[in-house]
């Protein structure tokens, strides 16, 4: 039996260290690892593209019709890059849509050789370049398959592509021809 602390003093401070396990399983249950089928939301490279997500859904509903298009006003012309929902000259909010030119020119290409975003690590090296489209005064960034990148040049046709994505989204690229 213990006396009573006297008023003012600190007990000490008794540890009690935790009863041994009485068995130690050999082989405990992992946990059961679930591979998402797509990155994190904030880690996604791509676009969410349904009609509830974007007001350009209409892109993405063509993208999957293999047909990468724009947005182009008809008041003064101007072709948008990357499509808009109102025209940044006029403010119009009347905008049509074009298909873009299938072919294009690479006017300047780099390689993604490390650090590449998550999703694309089995990828490496691959290539990304920007490229001019014939006819067109748009040059748009993308990445360019079809050839190794030690094998592109600048000047290069590709040929504008969608593509469908693992989950059921699509997107473009760029598929080198010739
Ligand atoms: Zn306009």
């Amino acid at each position: 039996m213990s006396e009573p602390a006297p008023p003012g003093r600190k007990r000490p401070r008794v540890t009690v260290a935790p009863a041994p396990p009485t068995s130690v399983p050999s082989e405990r249950p992992r946990p059961k690892v679930v591979v998402a089928p797509s990155p994190p939301f904030l880690l996604d490279f791509f676009p969410l593209q349904g009609a509830g997500q974007t007001r350009l859904s209409r892109f993405y509903d063509r993208l999957k019709e293999g047909r990468v298009s724009t947005t182009c006003c008809p008041r003064d012309g101007e072709v948008h890059w990357p499509p808009r929902v109102a025209c940044p000259i006029c403010h119009g909010e009347e905008l049509e849509w074009i298909d873009l030119p299938e072919h294009g020119r690479i006017y300047a290409f780099s390689a993604v050789l490390g650090g590449a975003p998550l999703g694309m690590e089995a990828d490496v090296p691959f290539a990304v370049g920007l490229v001019d489209l014939a006819g067109s005064p748009l040059r748009l960034f993308g990445r360019i398959v079809g050839r190794p990148w030690t094998a592109l040049k600048i000047g290069d046709e590709v040929r504008l592509e969608s593509y469908p994505l693992a989950d059921g989204r699509s997107f473009y690229r760029f598929r080198a021809v010739g």
